[in-house]
């Protein structure tokens, strides 16, 4: 309850490096105060990499934190976003409504875009999951209930006027940026990296403090993605991170080996799990992270633990076994 009372945070910005800003948005979840922007000059405007989330007042807390800086919305030559989940995309439309300007964005950005327009569907789909999983019906009720008209911390959902891919390059004062696909996050997420300075955008990729999270239900094997993503980031070799989250920070070999070994531990112990008799994946969450299931984390460890269960399926260790609800085994 702690967190419900907590004062919010502000918008803040604060210079880097000479062109580059880093935005701090506020964000009302609990253990994740606020989020990064970056701005980055070029030119006589800049480029905005990501937007903070949307919701009553957000416009302001980005403008306030520009201000800090000496800078505008108007300044926003072009809008790039690592990824569309809302911390990152919920207020593009307003941005782009007030510079005039592109937005660019992965195409694999169904997994919002798509949510957001039928948001009931979205809902309905979840609660499926959940269910196929184990959850029981009371707690699945009461988190029908909770969810029920909560929106999706969007403005208005605008497609890119460019598909962030790699080969496109995004042209700042401090040199070009250049995009790798990085899925697992989620599967819109790209990285962007500036060659000169060694400089890496990671989006939610790469965090300063090693936190999980996979958008379930929209690849094959996002796990299985984002160890293959983190290869593609080390192969870089950057010196400097600027994350989603969190300061900026140097020790990126540090943190990309940081989360491969979380990964792979918790691969292990999600077969550990299974291997000791069938179970469903709600049963095996406690398990996993040695701690019981609580609304707050529910909904995130189950899909964490689903991601698991589905690469070690993938990679011939483990096997569904089907039913209401669907069960787990070992090979
Ligand atoms: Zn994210
Ligand atoms: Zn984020």
């Amino acid at each position: 309850m702690a967190d419900l009372k907590r004062k919010r945070e502000l918008g803040r910005g604060e210079r880097v490096l000479p062109g580059v800003w880093r935005l701090r948005l506020p964000l009302p979840w609990p253990g994740v105060p606020h989020c990064n922007a970056w701005a980055i000059a070029s030119g006589d405007g800049i480029v905005l990499v990501d937007t903070g989330m949307h919701e009553p007042g957000s416009l302001d807390q980005l403008e306030r934190a520009l201000e800090m800086v000496r800078l505008r919305i108007e300044d926003v030559k072009l809008l790039v976003c690592t990824h569309a989940h809302s911390d990152h995309y919920g207020q593009a439309a307003d941005i782009v409504e007030r510079a005039v300007c592109e937005l660019w964005m992965h195409p694999n950005h169904e997994h919002m875009t798509r949510a957001a327009q039928d948001p009931d569907a979205a809902l309905q789909r979840r609660l499926e999951v959940a269910r196929q999983s184990g959850v029981p019906e009371e707690p699945l009720r009461a988190y029908a209930e909770a969810r029920r008209g909560q929106g999706f911390g969007i403005s208005r959902i605008i497609e890119p006027d460019r598909p962030l891919l790699p080969g496109v390059q995004i042209e700042t004062d401090i040199g070009p940026w250049q995009v790798y696909e990085t899925p697992g996050h989620a599967p819109s997420h790209v990285c962007l990296f500036q060659p000169e300075h060694r400089m890496l955008i990671s989006g939610d990729h790469l965090l300063g403090r090693v936190s999980l999270y996979y958008d379930f239900g929209y690849s094959p094997d996002p796990a299985g993605e984002f160890l293959d993503s983190l290869d593609v980031v080390e192969q870089l070799d950057a010196r400097l991170c600027l994350s989603g989250h969190g300061r900026t920070f140097t020790d990126v070999q540090g943190h990309i080996e940081a989360n491969r070994a979380l990964v792979k531990e918790r691969i292990e112990k999600v077969y550990f799990v299974v291997s000791r008799g069938e179970t469903t994946a709600f049963d095996a969450v406690p398990q996993v992270f040695g701690q019981a299931i609580t609304p707050q984390n529910a909904n995130w460890w189950l899909s964490e633990t689903l991601c698991y269960l589905t690469h070690l399926e993938r990679a011939g260790r483990a096997e569904r076994i089907a039913g209401e609800p669907e069960r787990w085994r070992s090979l």
